[in-house]
């Protein structure tokens, strides 16, 4: 029987969506093993001080079995608990697929988890086919613009950690309940390496623009535009466009450019304009999945292989600030005209 386990993804005592596109993924690969003649069933755990809520939420929402993990320290998310309690967990389930989502958590804990359990590790999927009997996992390479086909080395166990915004969220409601079970982790002081890590505090980020969530244009900025002041020919774009915003890839919130409230995607707004005009964006998963919604994408990109052309209405293979100095000298003269 091959074991499928998806570790659910837990914050504040709920389930983070992206455990209903990991259960996406782990139903592919339930279905490749089915399709090669091998029983298989698919499991999700949630670690948390308090599981039984979410296990339950979980187990009616999918119909699959889940395991809650109690842990009664986990207060706040802590590697080295969930690395040790996960490993105790796995050592007993004996899983062939163990699937992670790829976000600052899952980012933090799996490479620990794989060391522990010896096991091979694929990171940062965002997709997975079955060719020639084997599983094929796809991950982004150079820049977003290209994909990476990998085949995982032979061994007992594979982590996969998945990108967010890759799969989409199983939302197929389940005729029957899955069960749910609760376990708890006995803790050995001499083998757990507490006191390692301690929480100090969690700090809110600013909330979300609501003027981006409610804007019909959005001009977005990406890593493309180079420097930060090359955003006021961004701010000069807009305002071509009555009540345009201005929105913006996850990089340049990173490197401080601009406040988090601009960023659209998976970790910043998810919006729905009429209009969506991408400059300088390579069209990553996770930017895409804030964009879904958007009725009408432009994209401004000097690449004409970019990611981001497969999910736009209109493509201009440019330099952006060639373009848009371009578009304002025909939008000012014409406005000037008597
Ligand atoms: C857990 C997680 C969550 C994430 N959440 C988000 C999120 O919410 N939102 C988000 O945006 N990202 C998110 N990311 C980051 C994401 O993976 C990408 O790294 C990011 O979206 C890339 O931003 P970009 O397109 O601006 O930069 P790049 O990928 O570097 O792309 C820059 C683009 O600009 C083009 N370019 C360069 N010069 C010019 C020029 N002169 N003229 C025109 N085009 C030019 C290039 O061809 C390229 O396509 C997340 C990542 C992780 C792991």
């Amino acid at each position: 029987m091959k074991e499928i386990l998806v570790i659910g993804e837990i914050f504040s005592g709920q389930i983070r969506p992206v455990t209903y596109e990991l259960i996406t993924a782990a139903r592919k690969i339930e279905a490749f093993f089915i399709r090669a003649g091998e029983d298989a069933r698919i499991r999700v755990v949630i670690p948390a001080s308090d599981p039984e809520t979410p296990a339950r939420k979980l187990a009616g929402d999918t119909g699959i079995d889940t395991i809650g993990v109690k842990i009664t320290e986990l207060e706040t998310y802590n590697s080295d608990l969930y690395i040790y309690c996960l490993k105790k967990l796995l050592k007993q389930l004996n899983p062939s697929n163990i699937l992670i989502a790829h976000t600052s958590q899952g980012r933090d804990f799996a490479p620990g988890l794989a060391l522990e359990l010896k096991s091979a590790t694929i990171s940062g999927v965002n997709g997975i086919r079955s060719e020639k009997n084997e599983l094929i996992y796809s991950r982004p390479a150079f820049n977003n613009n290209k994909n990476m086909l990998l085949r995982p080395a032979a061994g007992p166990l594979r982590i996969i950690t998945l990108l967010p915004g890759s799969f989409k969220a199983d939302i197929v409601k389940a005729i029957k309940p899955g069960t749910v079970e609760i376990k708890e982790i006995d803790f050995a002081p001499t083998t757990y390496k507490k006191n390692r890590i301690r929480h100090l505090q969690s700090r809110q980020r600013s909330g979300e623009n609501q003027a981006l969530k409610k804007a019909k244009i959005i001009i977005a900025a990406g890593r493309g535009i180079k420097k930060p002041e090359n955003l006021e020919s961004i701010a000069n774009f807009a305002q071509c466009f009555a009540t345009a915003a201005i929105g913006a890839s996850r990089p340049l919130v990173d490197m401080g450019w601009i406040g988090y409230k601009h960023q659209v995607g998976i970790t910043g707004a998810t919006v729905a304009p009429k209009l969506y005009i991408a400059c300088g964006i390579s069209g990553s998963s996770q930017h895409l999945a804030g964009i879904k919604e958007a009725d009408f994408v432009v994209s401004i990109n000097k690449n004409p292989q970019a990611a981001i052309f497969r999910h736009s209405d209109i493509c201009i293979t440019a330099d952006l600030l060639e373009f848009i100095q371009a578009f304002l000298k025909v939008f000012i003269n014409k406005k000037e005209q008597p």
